[in-house]
């Protein structure tokens, strides 16, 4: 759907920024322009138009409506995005469905990215995964939901209102000066990283020149803007003002949810994130929700992924995660291989088909992490448990999302 900053949606919205995109929407930070109880900001997911997205858009609507009515007073509603409003938008390209939800910040992908891919402290890390368990404890027990697509991306950063009225200031000041916005400023998100941020003062400098049909020296811009960018209290783009140790997150992107009595699809999750029994076409419930949250954990710890395979062609990239998950667990029980539509295409006697065992590396997350990280090992043991209990091969005996949230390293402290 064609957006522009400024445009008015419903007679209420008024377009400020792009927050954010995924596979089936773009999603833009707006003001609401009217005093009838929707907060002054939302986030406006504008859905791509096609049949196919209009279905997943009004199942996504489904399981909002039921995650914000079921139970406000659980620990874990507050940690699961909310709903505001939802209506539908016609343009040259069909009819959108429009959903605006409460306003967050960046999500745990620009949190590493800010980290240079090194990960964030333990404290940290224990703070945010106690809040996604909360999270899933709601959406699990009390919704009956499956999340199915965990990861750092689909987890939101809170950020306080002048933060996004910072954010929008800028824009605003674009409008008083009579300018376009620059093109790549409206294409990326709010919260890129420091070189596409010098990037944007260069292309802001660019389109000034273009309107001004002069040139102008780089320097002198860069200090009239760093001026006004003082005078509107304008953090710099990348400045983690969002990473504190009160950071609080919420659970965003039901876009591929489902109930847990009724899937939509056997084949569910983002490919490093998912979890044993989905590649063996094993059938999935909760469970599959808690391995993710065990890879993103070592992730948010070590700024790396925990699993990560080559390709994404089938067989070959199932074969090599599996061949990294039986190299991480030390092995994967034989009754485990035996289970699912896929298992016999990877599994013969409990053994990979076409691997040679000398060719796996058992390397046990406990010693990944004091070899490769140079973690102590003293602090490494806990950890390695408690991923080792969100990442057990028999879903059955998977932590839960409530058992994981009173679990010993959970409850520590460094
Ligand atoms: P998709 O289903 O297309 O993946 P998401 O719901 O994940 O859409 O939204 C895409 C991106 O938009 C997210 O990764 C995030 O950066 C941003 N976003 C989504 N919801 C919000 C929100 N409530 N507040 C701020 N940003 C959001
Ligand atoms: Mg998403």
């Amino acid at each position: 759907m064609p957006v522009n900053i400024g445009d008015i949606l419903k007679g209420q919205y008024k377009v400020c920024r792009k927050l954010g995109w995924g596979h089936f929407s773009t999603v833009w930070l707006c003001k609401n322009l009217l005093d009838d109880g929707i907060p002054t900001y939302v986030a406006l997911k504008i859905c791509k138009s096609a049949q196919m997205f209009a279905v997943v858009a009004q199942d996504e609507i489904k399981l909002l409506r039921e995650t914000k009515s079921m139970d406000p007073t659980h620990i874990g509603y507050k940690h699961i995005v909310q709903m505001v409003d939802t209506f539908k938008l016609i343009s040259v390209n069909g009819i959108h469905t429009a959903i605006s939800m409460e306003i967050m910040g960046p999500s745990l992908l620009h949190l590493l990215i800010q980290s240079d891919f090194r990960g964030i402290h333990l404290n940290g890390v224990r703070r945010i995964i106690s809040q996604v368990l909360k999270g899933l404890i709601y959406l699990h027990d009390v919704c009956h939901i499956i999340h199915t697509d965990i990861k750092p991306e689909n987890i939101l950063i809170k950020v306080d209102e002048n933060y996004i009225k910072s954010i929008i200031g800028k824009t605003e000041r674009f409008a008083e000066l009579g300018l376009d916005m620059p093109r790549s400023y409206v294409a990326s998100d709010c919260w890129v990283d420091k070189d596409r941020d010098d990037d944007l003062d260069r292309d802001i400098l660019s389109k000034y020149e273009e309107q001004r049909g002069q040139s102008y020296p780089y320097d002198k811009f860069l200090g009239e803007l760093t001026d006004f960018r003082r005078r509107h209290a304008e953090p710099r783009l990348n400045a983690p003002m969002w990473v504190s140790p009160n950071i609080e997150i919420k659970i965003a992107d039901l876009g591929n949810a489902c109930w847990e009595d009724h899937h939509f699809s056997s084949e569910i999750q983002t490919r490093q994130y998912r979890a044993l029994e989905v590649i063996l076409g094993a059938g999935y419930s909760y469970p599959a929700d808690i391995w993710s949250v065990g890879c993103m954990t070592f992730e948010l710890a070590t700024g790396e992924m925990l699993f990560s395979p080559k390709g994404d062609k089938e067989p070959s990239a199932n074969l090599d995660h599996l061949c990294l998950i039986w190299e991480t667990l030390g092995g994967i029980p034989q009754y485990i291989t035996e289970r699912g539509t896929n298992a016999r295409q990877y599994f013969a006697n409990g053994e990979l088909i076409g691997i040679q065992k000398a060719l796996l590396r058992i390397w046990r997350i406990e010693d990944v992490l004091v070899e490769k990280y140079k973690w102590k090992r003293v602090e490494a043991i806990p950890f390695a448990g408690f991923l080792e209990s969100l990442i057990e091969p028999d879903p059955a005996l998977r932590f839960t999302a409530s058992v994981a949230l009173q679990s010993q390293w959970l409850n520590m402290n460094d």
